[in-house]
């Protein structure tokens, strides 16, 4: 079965489909614990789905309403025993367009499908949880997968670090950079961009401005 805490449809709040229309759904359980973890919820179980209720209940939504985007989230969506499962999905639904958030800790399987956009967290050491499966980084494509930080101020010397490593050796992949709630300001953020000429667009967590009252549902 496959685990899940909520779905819905909300606006993207975070990089590189901001603003869009998605339909959200957040998978249960994380392999990880991150100190700024906004999801503290994620363990819970609101739906448990077969492969084929998933597969069905995303595409009634999405003929409802075709311009959707699919957004997968946690949690951790990718875990190892729901990966083949999830793909199995997108295999079969070669027109919608599925955004994965994972966190970077875990082996991608299949980055060869064209309907599958990667955003792929490479956590900072204020997460806790500094866990980095590299060799995804070989496989990644310009057109489909974007990496993101999220930092605080402690971490800015590590991100220079990362992306000048990126840039060096993985030039096309996109970046992302956005700012831990309170742990850096959004100003010395982009002073710090613009002073190390670094190829890092900022993102904002736009539903928190959206609806800043609400932590969850959105
Ligand atoms: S990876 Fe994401 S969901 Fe998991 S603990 Fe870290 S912030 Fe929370």
């Amino acid at each position: 079965m496959l685990n899940i805490v909520e779905k819905f449809i909300t606006i993207s709040g975070e990089a590189p489909i901001i603003g869009s229309p998605v339909y959200l759904i957040r998978f249960s359980g994380c392999n990880l614990d991150c100190k700024y973890c906004d999801t503290k919820y994620h363990d819970e179980v609101n739906f448990s789905l077969t492969d084929d209720e998933l597969m069905d209940d995303i595409n009634n939504v999405i003929k409802s309403n075709p311009f959707l985007k699919v957004l997968l989230t946690g949690g951790e969506p990718f875990s190892e025993e729901r990966q083949d499962k999830i793909l199995n999905i997108i295999k079969k639904l070669k027109k919608v367009n599925f955004y994965i958030e994972t966190n970077g800790s875990i082996k991608i399987k299949n980055f060869e499908l064209r309907n599958i956009f990667y955003i792929i967290d490479w956590k900072a050491p204020s997460s806790n949880n500094e866990i980095f499966f590299i060799d995804n980084l070989k496989f990644m494509r310009k057109t489909n997968d974007c990496i993101k930080f999220v930092v605080a101020e402690e971490d800015l010397c590590w991100l220079l670090e990362k992306v000048n490593f990126l840039t060096n050796n993985f030039n096309e992949i996109p970046l992302f950079v956005s700012a831990q709630y309170g742990k850096i300001n959004l100003e010395n953020l982009s002073n710090f961009i613009i002073k190390n000429k670094l190829p890092l667009k900022l993102s904002i967590q736009l539903h928190k401005l959206i609806w800043p009252n609400r932590d969850r549902g959105v």
